[in-house]
């Protein structure tokens, strides 16, 4: 199995899985246990909180482990109510995980707004500089895009938010980027910010949400009072700790892994060209981190690719993991103004920290092979 869905999910790192098997057997005991040791086990999430902040440049408190990004993104948006925001203002290309919860608060009564982006996947700040009227408002506006790949300008955003009112609370949904580029909240100027472990080489099933202090927080789940009354839950301790480590060593790698998966684009693209293929790459390669290509194949069909791939056993996408089973076109392509034939002939490849040069080449040569057999098939 060839793997190029790495913006669904990623394959475990061993310390990654390491962290997890060994918490999981060794100190499996419950942190809210008072005898020692439950306050081994509290020891963990007190280190995983530590290293998870260091980080992103957050402190420890900031923290919040939560059960996945959908969750973090959910909680997140939940908060527009008690910090008294007059609206709510997120970019069209959102996650679901952010755009379904904030329409729920719009049929709620709560003040909604959307932004658009540009035919490269760039949120318009001229957008979000006309809504900018002194009251305070919660913004969630994505670091990186889940099909595109392309960065958005948040710190410059933030920026040009906080001027307006310094009280605005800002949300980015990081769950691409994180691992993957440089984060330092304070630099990105964000009040809250969301990530999931899986998509860094992480497990699934834990995430976290940082909230800036001075924001208000109101609990999400309601139980036992964990995560200091906030989210309660007995903690996933082996998952969290996994988290951390798994964000710590990606964090450590991150100049090398984005300068070797950088290279095998580069690799791929250069033999489809060298092999006469045609294709446009959707969304701003200026602004992209490396590892997520959008691509549309001319003469093309998408998911007819996809199969093709799949029945060779090479795992792509057509759109975000949790999009995949619609019959829908991409939202994300079509709020960049695509033609309905260029969204349709796309498809989304993912290279990820395991991908090797054989592997790439496999890809290209099947991607080849399947363009010529359709351009003949239309002779
Ligand atoms: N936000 C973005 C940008 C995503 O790509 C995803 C998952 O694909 C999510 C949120 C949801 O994360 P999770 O799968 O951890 O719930």
């Amino acid at each position: 199995m060839l793997y190029f869905d790495n913006a669904a999910t990623t394959q475990m790192s061993e310390m990654a899985l390491t962290a997890l098997l060994e918490v999981s057997k060794n100190i499996y005991g419950n942190p809210s246990s008072l005898y020692a040791y439950g306050k081994e086990a509290k020891k963990i999430l007190t280190e995983s909180r530590q290293i998870v902040a260091k980080c992103i440049g957050a402190k420890a408190e900031e923290i919040y482990f939560t059960s996945c990004g959908t969750e973090s993104d959910n909680w997140a948006v939940s908060l527009a109510g008690i910090n008294n925001c007059s609206r709510i203002v997120a970019s069209q290309i959102e996650h679901h995980a952010v755009l379904n919860p904030i329409e729920r608060l719009r049929m709620d009564g709560f003040d909604v707004e959307y932004v658009g982006v540009d035919n490269k996947c760039v949120v318009k700040k001229d957008e979000i500089a006309k809504l900018l009227d002194g009251k305070k408002k919660l913004f969630s506006i994505m670091l990186q895009n889940n099909e595109t790949g392309v960065l958005q300008p948040i710190a410059e955003i933030a920026e040009a938010i906080h001027k307006d009112n310094a009280k605005s609370i800002i949300h980015t949904d990081a769950v691409q980027a994180i691992g993957h580029v440089h984060i330092d909240v304070s630099e990105l100027g964000v009040d809250m910010l969301s990530a999931s472990a899986h998509k860094f080489n992480g497990p699934k099933g834990v995430g976290f949400l940082y909230v800036k202090c001075g924001c208000n927080v109101s609990p999400f789940i309601l139980g036992g009072g964990q995560e200091r009354m906030l989210r309660s839950g007995t903690e996933n301790v082996a998952g969290i700790y996994s988290m951390a480590k798994a964000l710590e060593e990606n964090c450590s790698q991150l100049h090398s892994n984005s300068t070797r998966i950088h290279g095998l684009e580069e690799r791929f693209l250069e033999k489809l060209s060298q092999n006469g293929i045609r294709y446009i790459i959707n969304g701003d390669c200026g602004r992209k981190a490396p590892g997520i290509l959008n691509m549309s194949f001319e003469g093309v069909e998408g998911e007819a690719l996809l199969y093709a791939l799949d029945s060779k056993g090479i795992c792509v996408s057509t759109g975000s993991a949790c999009n995949s089973k619609s019959k829908d076109r991409s939202y994300v392509l079509s709020s960049m103004g695509l033609s309905d034939e260029r969204i349709d002939s796309a498809v989304r490849i993912s290279i990820g920290r395991y991908n090797t040069v054989n592997e790439i080449d496999e890809l290209a040569n099947s991607i080849v092979k399947y363009c010529n057999l359709v351009s003949k098939a239309h002779m």
